[in-house]
């Protein structure tokens, strides 16, 4: 069956994605999209760099809003937001959140769990006693709570501790990691399959990983195929393998969001 494709995880030059969001329209008509959203990164106090910067949530949603009416009738644009656990937003303004955890906060500083596999091996060093289990544990708390408090549409990258530090030898991990997930699907079903750093070699393998996609199907979660794309050649990347993969673990559709809401295609 030919995979309807879509992808409601953009960034744009409206934060730390490197083209507009017409020009990820255009790309996205180009390559057979249905549809596209725009999900650039909510402001985040003390670590705003990367994201549409402080008191600029409406001037954001403005310009989303503007290509959506210059598309209308012709290709569906939706107004999404990737929210992290430490930003405040005005959920009313957007079609759909991305819920995310980038950070975990030590002694008031952000710290990145994707800024780099020195960097990380620093935290479990200096913040940890040397046990990586406890960064697992600090980064998966705050996707719980995320879930908890924000109720996303959809959890993204939900094992982002994972990417520049791999914990796969140790069992330990696999208990915090799907103990969170539990916990985390009282409050949200829905999780995307992204690509994003595959697309950028930095991984072999889509987030979440598949033990963790298993989970989400045995307890009746539903996933989306996401980009997270910072520059629109990477559209759709990876799309075939990830609902391939999908399909031998045993789902048997995608979501997509629509004008009337999520819909679920066929895999
Ligand atoms: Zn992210
Ligand atoms: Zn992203």
């Amino acid at each position: 069956m030919e995979l309807i494709k879509s992808n409601l995880h953009t960034h744009t030059t409206l934060s730390d994605g490197e083209h507009s969001v017409e020009e990820n329209v255009e790309t996205a008509i180009e390559r057979g999209f249905v549809s596209l959203g725009i999900s650039d990164h909510s402001y985040v106090d003390g670590d705003g760099d990367y994201t549409i910067g402080k008191g600029n949530e409406e001037k954001y949603v403005s310009e989303v809003r503007r290509v959506i009416k210059k598309y209308e009738g012709t290709f569906d644009l939706f107004c999404g937001a990737e929210v992290d656990y430490y930003s405040e937003i005005d959920r009313s303004l957007y079609d759909y959140i991305i819920g995310s955890v980038h950070t975990v906060k030590i002694e008031g500083q952000h710290r990145g769990v994707d800024w780099g596999g020195e960097y990380t091996q620093g935290i479990i060093r200096d913040f940890c006693g040397g046990d990586h289990v406890e960064l697992c544990k600090m980064y998966y708390e705050n996707v719980m709570e995320h879930a908890e408090k924000n109720k996303p549409d959809i959890m993204g990258h939900f094992d982002l501790v994972t990417k520049f530090h791999s914990f796969d030898e140790d069992e330990r991990y696999y208990d915090v990691a799907l103990g969170a997930l539990r916990e985390v699907m009282k409050h949200v079903k829905r999780f995307e399959v992204n690509t994003g750093a595959v697309a950028v070699n930095i991984r072999k393998d889509p987030y979440p990983s598949k033990i963790l996609l298993a989970e989400i199907l045995r307890l009746g979660g539903t996933v989306v195929l996401s980009a997270d794309c910072h520059n629109r050649k990477h559209l759709g990347f990876g799309f075939e393998e990830a609902a391939k993969m999908l399909k031998e673990i045993g789902f048997t559709s995608i979501d997509r969001l629509t004008k009337q809401g999520f819909v679920s295609d066929p895999l």
